[in-house]
């Protein structure tokens, strides 16, 4: 993140991993099951955890017409300085950055986000401002409080206030997988990094 100078536009900016360029982002592969989808999003959190680039969590955005990726994203939350930087955050920042849109609905997109956890608080919220169509998730909420993390207050009937808001939803879709990363997260040490909870 940029520091506010007396001349400097003031700015804001999130890199993600460079491990990310590696991937190739544009090489038409069609994720065509939802399974292969969310190996992808999984695989991200896991790399997260073996480069120590930040959390243990990854996202990944895809055409629901062609099933392209369109955007990948893993919480770089710590090494951004930024609470906002989880991996659905930065997925849907780099859709929206890569279309020169704010709303990922726009032009009759149909876009999906697949996510190796559910959304917390904050990602719930930024997917009804999103444009997204479609939330495919595969750890549960709890998955993610049982080792340490603050989801926050999220609403008990968040699916169906999403599916009211347009956005179908489908989860535990390698859950199992999903979890497993988390567990090795947390016993190879890694950082739990709950605001306020910090010293
Ligand atoms: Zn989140």
């Amino acid at each position: 993140m940029n520091t506010l100078t007396d001349t400097a536009v003031p700015q804001l900016s999130i890199q993600l991993p460079a491990w990310l360029t590696r991937m190739q982002l544009a090489d038409h592969t069609v994720y065509t099951s939802i399974e292969s989808r969310m190996k992808l999003a999984i695989q991200l959190a896991s790399n997260n955890i073996v480069h120590g680039t930040g959390g243990p969590f990854g996202a990944a955005i895809f055409d629901m017409y062609n099933h392209q990726l369109i955007a990948v994203g893993v919480n770089v939350v710590v090494a951004s300085c930024c609470s906002m930087a989880h991996a659905e955050m930065t997925a849907i920042s780099m859709a929206q950055q890569q279309r020169g849109h704010f709303d990922l609905a726009a032009g009759d997109q149909h876009l999906e986000l697949v996510s190796s956890c559910e959304p917390c608080a904050m990602c719930f919220g930024a997917l009804a401002w999103s444009g997204i169509k479609h939330l495919t998730c595969a750890a549960r909420d709890s998955d993610a409080r049982a080792i340490g993390f603050d989801e926050g207050p999220k609403l008990h009937d968040w699916q169906q206030a999403l599916e009211q808001r347009g956005i179908s939803v489908q989860t535990d879709v390698c859950r199992h997988d999903a979890i497993k990363v988390l567990q090795h997260y947390a016993s190879s040490g890694g950082a739990i990094y709950n605001a306020g909870k910090n010293q």
